[in-house]
């Protein structure tokens, strides 16, 4: 085991501050929401475009962290002194230890390890390596798809002397990452998945991009890849010499180690014959459980493997015919009596888990935190200390109750005494004894390995909607942040708009992600939005545009700061003041807009008010908003708000006797006047993948999509009609109809009747036919001839994008999020 007293020696770094040296390193740590156990863990303050870890630090301390490594000593809040008992490591640059750190820890096992990387298909290769290898080794592996320059280390941290194989995948961006991802891997073996022809920013050309992934390579006895992708071909020769790669190939049979031909492709599997010339001519046919090009490619990727390690035929077969579709996402959806599932069904080891549960610490609490758990499989301890691992975590976790399923689990079932606990041999005993009414207003993690088939439990536990969904993409939430966030100065503040139910997308849900991700502030509309944020564990500051009177007792209960736009309201709020003192405010300054706000010529007045109930009323910030931020055709007008509201703050400020917060700027205003951003600036709906000047949509991810499903599919003769006021025309020729479970109270604009809106069915596009209907309309589906009922059906997301559909019926991309009606199911998902 690594010591801190190791570290200097090993990073080249110097020890400003020793106290607990001597202490074995058990946790690598990145990030301070993540202390499990806090002796015996090491922190890494990483500076990054969007965090610095320097900042952290009084936070982690307080938990009872005392190992750092830093790179800043300035960056220390408070200096290093106010942290008596920790010992601190000053270098260079904490990534780079971080990873000299795990290459170390990589170095003490002797054990082949599998590289991974390509530009397609790492993570699937990776789990499905390890499911077909599984029967001979214990595997070490990368948790989802943790593979990037601090994915990697903390990948290989998890090896120890129990795994006999290790199996990790690399990505990278730049030039210069692959050697670093390298040097921590150390791979004996590697496999190239497949080189994609989209451009990356990061090279400059095809040639310079397979090169530097190649790096991961250099070392490695075995190189596995397909001859066909030429350009990895060549950049395999160069740096390695035939006997040091093994291949695969459709068409240059002859110049490969393994010939590949499709012998036959059905709906679900196809079927290949295998020829291997040497070093004993055999031939052999397996059946691959998949049809999908990608699914082939990354199968043959991984039977080239098994073929190399001289795996029988026959068993072979037996272990593709188990491989199944790996999970990518852990979903959260809502479920029956206000409850919440995390759902990961999909595999079961102790690293998969303690994501899982990360994840599950990351949902502020509603109620209780349950977990649902199968036996946790390939492990490699003895059942005895995996159970106890187990339930260390759940301590660390603060998970309430656990419901095991699974013999071994059951067996195990006295080291869980710190939680409520129930256990069933089989999912089947489970669903058996399942009564909805033990579980209210919880979150529930789900997580089993495969063989348990909990996709069952979830199913149960989903509420029985109609099949309409509105499914929001939280990755590209938090990447549509981002893009904010890196053109903001760094002490600038973030306040986002989760008014109207986040945009449509879910406001709990959303603002708990924005917390996790630190903006400063939130925005609703109504108090009431504000009380149901603060029920759900949102501790933000929060600010309420439109307070009524008669809300103010309930702002104070509940902390919301009221946005304060005339005197009146002004007079209200402070004559509720006089009873108990009121949560600050904001101050909304008409420049413009004509909408709500106090105009220039009020200023003098107000400034005097605020002057004389300054002991009573404090004031947070002041904010006007732009009424053309999106239109270069308003930048007059609005450069003259803005001069106005500059005009305005200074003398309001200089009433008060203090400076407050200033803001102006919605999402359009934050890409259009740089200049303007001053302390704070609103976002809005960039947030959810709406770039409203137009320029920049390409930079935004879409954040929700609208889909439902074919509930019928008719045929149309000739001459018929479709739907209410026999609007749908028949043609001269048939038609397929088919009628999809959506209408205009799920939020579906009665303005798409008759062709005007489209939607897509197997990405291709269908037009409306006849009127939307309340619960449901009619598309025509002629030209998709491979339709059926049950088919999904997108009406908004990524083939069928917002702005055009707001177009088609003359509105706004606003109008169309926020009216997904609230019977329409949301379900949250993360890669
Ligand atoms: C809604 C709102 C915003 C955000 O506007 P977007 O165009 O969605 O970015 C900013 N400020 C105020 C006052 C708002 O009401």
């Amino acid at each position: 085991m690594l010591t801190f007293s190791d570290l200097p020696a090993l990073t080249g770094g110097n020890l400003l501050q020793a106290d607990s040296t001597g202490v074995a390193i058990h946790q690598l740590l990145l990030d301070s929401r993540r202390v499990g156990q806090p002796g015996g863990a090491l922190f890494f303050a990483i500076r990054g475009a969007q965090h610095n870890g320097h900042r952290y630090l009084a936070d982690l301390y307080r938990r009872g962290v005392r190992l750092f490594v830093i790179d800043r000593v300035e960056e220390v809040l408070g200096g290093i002194e106010s942290y008596p008992e920790a010992s601190f490591l000053l270098v260079a640059d904490s990534l780079a230890a971080l990873q000299t750190v795990a290459a170390q820890h990589r170095r003490q096992f002797r054990i082949p390890v599998v590289g991974i990387t390509g530009s397609n298909g790492k993570t699937i290769v990776k789990e499905w390596l390890a499911q077909l290898l599984s029967p001979d080794e214990l595997i070490c592996k990368s948790p989802r798809s943790y593979n990037s320059q601090v994915g990697v280390p903390l990948s290989v941290w998890e090896l120890n002397s129990t795994h006999t194989l290790g199996i990790f995948e690399a990505g990278i961006s730049e030039r210069g990452e692959m050697a670093r991802l390298a040097r921590v891997i150390q791979p004996t073996l590697g496999v190239f998945t497949n080189l994609g022809t989209a451009h990356d920013a990061g090279f400059t050309s095809p040639q310079e991009k397979v090169a530097e992934k190649m790096q991961l390579f250099t070392q490695v006895d075995t190189l596995f890849y397909c001859r066909d992708q030429e350009a990895v071909h060549l950049a395999a020769r160069e740096l390695l010499p035939e006997h040091r790669t093994f291949t695969w190939s459709r068409f240059h049979p002859h110049d490969a180690h393994v010939a590949v031909n499709i012998a036959e492709a059905s709906a679900d599997r196809t079927v290949v014959h295998i020829a291997i010339a040497k070093p004993l001519p055999q031939e052999h046919t397996f059946t691959l459980p998949f049809a999908d090009e990608p699914s082939v490619e990354n199968a043959l990727h991984c039977l080239a493997v098994l073929l190399w390690r001289q795996v029988p035929a026959a068993e072979i077969q037996r272990r593709l015919d188990r491989l199944v579709p790996v999970a990518m996402r852990l979903e959260m959806k809502q479920a029956l009596n206000d409850c919440y599932v995390l759902d990961d069904t999909y595999n079961n080891d102790l690293a998969g888990l303690a994501l899982a549960l990360d994840a599950l610490t990351r949902q502020p609490r509603r109620g209780r935190r349950t977990l649902i758990l199968s036996d946790v499989l390939e492990s490699g301890l003895p059942a005895p200390e995996l159970y106890a691992r187990v339930a260390a975590q759940l301590a660390v976790h603060k998970v309430e109750r656990l419901i095991g399923v699974g013999p071994e689990i059951s067996q195990h079932q006295a080291l869980f005494n710190g939680v409520e606990r129930a256990f069933f041999a089989t999912t089947e005993d489970f669903l058996a004894n399942f009564h909805p009414d033990q579980f209210q207003h919880e979150i529930l993690l789900v997580k089993g390995a495969r063989r348990f088939g909990f996709e069952r439990i979830v199913a149960a536990f989903q509420q029985k909607i109609h099949g309409t969904v509105l499914e929001v993409n939280l990755d590209a939430l938090v990447h549509n942040l981002n893009y904010y966030r890196v053109r903001l100065a760094p002490d600038t503040k973030l306040m986002v708009m989760v008014k109207a139910f986040a945009y449509g997308s879910g406001s709990y849900e959303v603002a708990n992600l924005l917390q996790f991700h630190r903006v400063d502030y939130l925005a609703v509309a109504y108090a009431d939005e504000g009380v149901e944020l603060r029920q759900h564990g949102i501790s933000l500051p929060i600010m309420v545009m439109n307070p009524s009177p008669d809300s103010f007792q309930k702002m104070q209960q509940y902390h919301l700061e009221p946005e304060i736009y005339s005197f009146e309201r002004l007079r209200e709020y402070l004559r509720a003041a006089h009873d108990h003192p009121l949560p600050a405010i904001h101050l909304k300054l008409d420049t413009g807009m004509r909408r709500l706000g106090f105009a220039e010529e009020d200023v003098a007045e107000l400034g005097v008010v605020l002057q004389e109930n300054a002991s009573r009323l404090r004031v947070a910030s002041m904010l006007t908003h732009l009424a053309g931020a999106d239109e270069a055709q308003h930048n007059d007008f609005s450069r003259q708000q803005l001069a106005a509201f500059q005009r305005m703050a200074p003398l309001l400020e200089t009433a008060l006797g203090y400076t407050v917060l200033k803001h102006a700027l919605n999402s359009a205003g934050i890409l259009r006047f740089p200049e303007a951003h001053f302390d704070m600036v609103r976002l809005g709906i960039g947030l959810y993948g709406v770039e409203a000047t137009g320029e920049n949509q390409g930079a935004l991810r879409p954040v929700s999509s609208l889909r439902t499903t074919i509930s019928q599919i008719k045929k149309l003769p000739a001459g018929e009609t479709v739907g209410y006021g026999r609007r749908g025309q028949a043609v001269d020729h048939e038609r397929r109809i088919a009628t999809i479970a959506i209408g205009y109270a799920d939020g579906y604009d009665r303005r798409f009747s008759n062709g005007v809106g489209i939607v897509a069915v197997r990405g291709q596009r269908a037009p409306i036919v006849g009127n939307i209907c309340m619960d449901m309309c009619m598309i025509d589906v002629t030209a998709i001839s491979e339709t059926q009922a049950g088919d999904f059906v997108t009406i908004f997301g990524e083939q069928v994008p917002l702005t055009e559909l707001a177009q088609r019926i003359g509105t706004i991309p606003y109008e169309l999020l926020t009216s997904v009606s609230e019977r329409v199911k949301r379900v949250f998902f993360a890669e």
